[in-house]
């Protein structure tokens, strides 16, 4: 099993004046593309695994030869984490308020929007170093917001995400510098909440094939 870049949804200036075109670019076709290819060069190395699901590798990460399992950890994690991460995005079209099952949610478990954009923006915020913010539903099927390291994966703590933030500083630094704040809440315009509803109404969750 061979994985490759998926598709970008739509194109590298389309999430301006947000997300920069540049950081777009080098984001996708360096950094995604570089977990890519080191997740198949583990996996090359471990045949006897290599024709399991990337997420159910990542949920089982004990079963996964020790040899192979930090590369498999960090860069399964990478691919897994972008190819949820693009679609999770989409260009800025005004409405950035969640509707449907998920808004009645949120709304349930934070009260309201806001306090649920602040929660989930002050985990980002404190995420030490590189890692991930993420919306997930827990083992308990509740609505929670937590973080990752690196590139960790809730799946791997048998948490289900449907939204998830980068914070590693090559996803803002090109544009926004040392403001992680500021790329934080210049990313709320571009969540594509109809994908998160999707997800949370039991889509993948972040679950890709090769
Ligand atoms: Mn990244």
């Amino acid at each position: 099993m061979k994985y490759e870049l998926p598709r970008l949804p739509y194109e590298y200036d389309a999430l301006e004046p947000f997300i920069d075109a540049k950081t777009m670019e080098v984001h996708y076709t360096k950094h995604h593309q570089t977990y890519v290819n080191k997740l198949n060069e583990a996996l090359e190395k471990a045949p006897e695994i290599a024709d399991r699901p990337l997420d159910e590798l990542l949920r089982h990460l004990d079963e996964v030869p020790e040899a192979v399992r930090a590369a498999v950890r960090n860069h399964g994690g990478g691919h897994l984490n972008h190819s949820f991460f693009w679609t999770i995005m989409k260009p800025p079209a005004g409405d950035v308020a969640p509707g449907g099952k998920v808004a009645e949610a949120i709304d349930a478990s934070f009260g309201g929007l806001a306090p649920f954009k602040d929660a989930f923006s002050a985990a980002a915020a404190g995420v030490f170093g590189s890692g991930w913010a993420w919306l997930v539903i827990d083992a308990s099927g509740r609505l929670a917001v937590t973080s990752t390291p690196n590139q960790d994966n809730p799946i791997m703590r048998g948490e289900r995400p449907i939204l998830g933030l980068d914070v590693w500083e090559h996803a803002y630094y090109l544009k926004h510098q040392s403001d992680r704040a500021g790329y934080i809440k210049d990313w709320w315009s571009v969540v594509n909440w109809q994908a998160v509803d999707e997800a949370f109404k039991g889509g993948s969750g972040g679950a890709i094939a090769a």
